[in-house]
């Protein structure tokens, strides 16, 4: 970067130089050019009053330095010339002489050829009808230049090595404090080096503090992730345990044969809960991964709870529960088959955890902008101290009680991430012995 800044200095100053000197050149070589008129003038106003006066024989003493006196009739005849040796101009032909027989006076400069130097003229007509022309040559702006090359080159190595210096330093000025960015305190080192990068570091701080964030989620996630495997091992392990001890029982012949049905029972009932067990785990981890294959679609919260409460109604005789459906078409988008596994769990626990003859209701309700689900039983209810956590994985009041109803400890937990992939509002009331409330407010476009 320093050498960019250095090169670009250099040039700059080269550039500058070069444009000076051509800008000086032209100026001076215009001043040049009208001093020289101004001495040509002054020299043909003397030369026509010696004419006047001496004829001939004036000009034959006159010598003027570098100047051309040339002397014609009133027809453009030769009469006297200071440089006969030089190249003779198309006489009649020159403007300046043309100007001078018309109005009594008449400049001109004339370039006798491409690389030759130009030359300027001045004529004046005389009393007698004559013309007196003198002309003089006019250096070029090379030649000009040329006069001057010793103090101008020594200037132009001057200002290299001036500009040198003062670029060295400059780009070492520009580049340093960016060196000494700290670009873990982008905001505070932003400050003490330019105003112009604050915008940049303060992109920068925003992107550290979201690299922090998701790193720490990261580490949630993963933390979780080891605490679900470890559960939901230990989780599969009890049944397993439970299986082959009744199947080792029944293998080995030491379980009395009339016990041997209630054993297969109870083998059964554990292959059940295992099953039910790993269709939750398999439900739950489609929910993390946040929906990814299934398909959003129109549905009806009202029908799905419809056919959730057809499959659960013998669950709910056999455990002498009354399920009351209410309300009303609630058309929406979402993931029918998540949503009848949020409105499946929900009833299933309230039947689960409410005594024998106490109704569980479920009720739909159409809001301009939400579907609305609402599950209340008049069961156990939850205490407050658990609330917060009952949507955890593996999280139960009462383990044993959650066990014996045939609970995972999975449902609420399928049911917020159920929400949560239709951007869903889950409240929940509760109270000891009176029952508890479920509502989730799905919005009708999630996407909104
Ligand atoms: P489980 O399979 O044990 O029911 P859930 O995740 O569905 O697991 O529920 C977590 C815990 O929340 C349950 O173990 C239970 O203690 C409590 N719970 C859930 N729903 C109800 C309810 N309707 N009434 C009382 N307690 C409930």
């Amino acid at each position: 970067m320093s050498k960019k800044i250095f090169r670009a200095i250099r040039g700059l100053t080269v550039a500058a130089v070069l444009i000076t000197l051509a800008v000086l050149a032209v100026a001076a070589h215009a001043h040049l050019t009208e001093e020289q008129f101004e001495r040509l003038r002054d020299e043909a106003q003397l030369a026509a009053q010696g004419v006047s006066m001496n004829g001939e024989a004036y000009l034959r003493r006159l010598h003027v330095e570098g100047i051309r006196v040339t002397w014609l009739s009133g027809n453009a005849e030769i009469l006297f010339d200071s440089a006969p040796e030089e190249a003779a101009d198309p006489l009649p032909d020159c403007e300046e002489i043309r100007e001078a027989l018309r109005d009594g006076r008449g400049e001109s400069i004339r370039r006798p050829g491409p690389f030759a130097a130009a030359r300027l003229n001045t004529a004046l007509r005389l009393e007698d009808g004559s013309v007196l022309r003198l002309s003089l040559a006019q250096p070029t702006i090379l030649s000009l230049l040329l006069r001057f090359a010793l103090p101008l080159a020594a200037l132009v190595i001057v200002l290299l090595v001036a500009s040198r210096q003062a670029a060295s330093r400059l780009s070492k000025r520009v580049v340093d404090p960016l060196n000494t960015l700290n670009l873990d305190d982008p905001a505070g080192s932003a400050s003490v080096a330019y105003e112009e990068l604050q915008p940049l570091m303060h992109r920068l701080e925003d992107q550290h503090r979201q690299i922090e964030r998701d790193r720490e989620e990261l580490e949630k996630t993963s933390l979780i992730r080891q605490e679900f495997t470890a559960n939901a091992s230990h989780e599969l392990k009890t049944p397993l345990h439970v299986i082959s001890g009744y199947a080792e029982l029944l293998e080995t012949g030491m379980a009395p044969p009339a016990d041997a049905a209630q054993f297969a029972a109870k083998i059964r009932q554990e292959s059940q809960r295992m099953t039910k067990l790993v269709d939750d785990i398999i439900d739950l981890s489609r929910l993390d991964g946040g929906g990814v294959g299934m398909m959003r679609e129109a549905c009806d919260l009202y029908n799905i709870c419809r056919s959730a409460v057809e499959s659960l109604q013998q669950t709910a005789d056999e455990a002498q529960i009354p399920l009351r459906l209410s309300g009303e078409s609630a058309p929406m988008q979402g993931y029918p088959q998540v949503l009848y596994s949020v409105v499946y769990n929900l009833v299933i626990n309230a039947i689960k955890y409410s005594p024998a003859g106490h109704p569980v209701d479920i009720a739909v309700r159409d809001k301009p902008d939400s579907a609305v689900l609402t599950v209340s039983d008049r069961g156990i209810g939850i205490p407050a101290e658990d609330l917060d956590r009952i949507f955890e994985r593996f999280y139960r009041v009462d383990k044993s009680r959650s066990k014996e109803v045939g609970g995972t400890g999975l449902g609420l937990s399928i049911v917020k991430h159920a929400a949560r992939l239709h951007r869903a509002e889950i409240h929940v009331e509760s109270e000891l012995q009176k029952g508890s409330v479920f509502s989730i407010s799905f919005p009708k476009q999630p996407s909104a």
